[in-house]
């Protein structure tokens, strides 16, 4: 009988926790702002969540990068360029209610006709959030030659600043001029994967410059992420890997 019990509540248990699973939300962490906590959420690739006082806040949101299921519907959705692995209309259409604002580069509203454009030089703000967008494009990896993977001018960066924070969510970007010069950036998401952006020793390049307290490689693909570690082990940058290939 003894051994019953325990088979079934060890039954139990594990069902449980095979019924947890889904219910999760993607991994996420915490940053303390002067405006209230900052929790980004780790969706995957290029798709983050960020959640401040109930406020919802999600980048390229895209339905193959990761789980939806238990997320909440967007206040603001920003999109930093069109391509697939960053705009998914489907997605966008399900999470959008009443009130969500959509900013995104030019190329992105063309499919979305309730988006507001945003070029780089443009600032939004919203909700007490200021939104700056920020240049992202190809130096030196090109799709054929003279042809960028992210030709200058169309894709976006942003910088969140969210009380006395500023978040950097590079897009599909190298290490540009304008990346290396960015000022008081206290978290940044940098793209790691070839061909379409950055090698290890590019992102470290620019992280260097511009010094975030914390960063995080994502949209890194098959990458080693060990190799970023390395590269910036002597400096004062927090690296942190997350779930984000
Ligand atoms: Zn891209
Ligand atoms: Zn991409």
């Amino acid at each position: 009988m003894k051994e019953f019990i325990k088979t079934t509540l060890a039954l139990i248990f594990i069902t449980m926790s095979v019924n947890a699973s889904p219910q999760e939300k993607p991994a996420s962490d915490i940053v303390s702002t002067s405006a209230g906590d900052v929790e980004m959420h780790f969706i995957g690739h290029g798709s983050l969540m960020f959640s401040l006082n109930n406020y919802h806040i999600y980048i390229d949101p895209v339905r193959s990068s990761g789980n939806y299921d238990n997320l909440p519907k967007a206040d603001l959705i920003l999109v930093t360029h069109e391509h697939g692995d960053h705009l998914d209309t489907e997605l966008i259409n399900d999470l959008r209610k009443q009130e969500t604002i959509l900013l995104c580069s030019e190329r992105a509203a063309s499919k979305i006709q309730w988006a507001q454009i945003m070029k780089a030089g443009d600032t939004n703000v919203v909700n007490d959030i200021i939104i700056e967008a920020v240049p992202a494009y190809n130096i030196v990896n090109m799709r054929s030659p003279g042809q960028p993977f992210h030709p200058k001018g169309s894709g976006n960066g942003y910088i969140l600043s969210i009380g006395d924070k500023r978040f950097y969510v590079a897009g599909d970007s190298e290490n540009t001029p304008e990346m290396k010069n960015l000022k008081n950036i206290f978290v940044a998401f940098l793209p790691m994967n070839l061909p379409y952006t950055m090698t290890p020793a590019m992102v470290a390049d620019a992280a260097r410059a511009f010094k975030p307290a914390i960063l995080y490689p994502y949209h890194y693909g098959d990458t080693n992420t060990e190799e970023i570690i390395n590269l910036l082990k002597d400096t004062d940058i927090k690296v942190k890997i997350r779930n984000l290939r």
